[in-house]
């Protein structure tokens, strides 16, 4: 069995880019955002059911996901946010979690956005958050995806705050100097598993 390490970190944090340089160097990596894609691919049993519960229109006429247009329609509303949360969690979470236990490398990195927030750090032997300061976030986050920072402003705010998942976390990466420096801090952490 492998040790599982939960990877967890704000947008603009850098986690992606941990989680890459991770898989370069040949560890597996559980991808939360990769099993929502799958889960909501066309023909995927999950359709329907967002169809039903958010309105028709979040599916195109060929069958694939709007999420530009479901993003849209929920993050206004709590409750709704809420409820598609918990649809689309009742379906990764099960997959996260037998697909870390099956893992048969030395280190398996379970790369999660809500890592605390959904309880997945308790399947996890420990857990490591990337950080980078505010300003440096909202940054990279607008150069990556073009957005504005109010926006983005509104998605940090909306997610549990950097304090708190420092709190929690066995290990912390701060991102907020080179990607040079981030990697040294890597390579630093798992010197403890050669
Ligand atoms: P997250 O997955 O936490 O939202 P990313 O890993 O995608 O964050 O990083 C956000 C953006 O900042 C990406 O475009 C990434 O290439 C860039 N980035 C990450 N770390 C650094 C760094 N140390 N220096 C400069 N750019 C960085």
């Amino acid at each position: 069995m492998s040790r599982i390490i939960g990877l967890t970190g704000g947008i603009g944090s850098g986690k992606s880019t941990v989680s890459r340089y991770l898989a370069k160097k040949g560890f597996d990596i559980v991808d939360a955002d990769a099993i929502a894609r799958e889960i909501t691919a066309p023909g995927e049993e999950v359709l329907p059911v967002l169809a039903e519960t958010f309105g028709a229109d979040v599916l195109r006429a060929d069958g694939s996901l709007d999420r530009k247009l479901l993003a849209e329609r929920v993050f206004p509303c709590p409750q709704a946010k809420q409820r598609l949360d918990e649809i689309m969690h009742a379906r990764i979470l099960p997959r996260i979690i037998a697909r870390t236990q099956a893992s048969r490398a030395s280190l398996c990195f379970m790369d999660v956005p809500l890592l605390f927030e959904t309880g997945l750090d308790r399947h996890c032997d420990e857990t490591w958050v990337v950080t980078a300061d505010l300003a440096t976030r909202i940054r990279r986050t607008a150069a990556r995806d073009g957005t504005d920072e109010r926006h983005i402003r509104e998605r940090i705010a909306s997610q549990m705050s950097d304090e708190k998942k420092i709190a929690r976390a066995d290990r912390v990466l701060d991102n907020s100097g080179t990607r040079e420096e981030l990697a040294w801090q890597i390579d630093e952490l798992l010197k403890a598993y050669e």
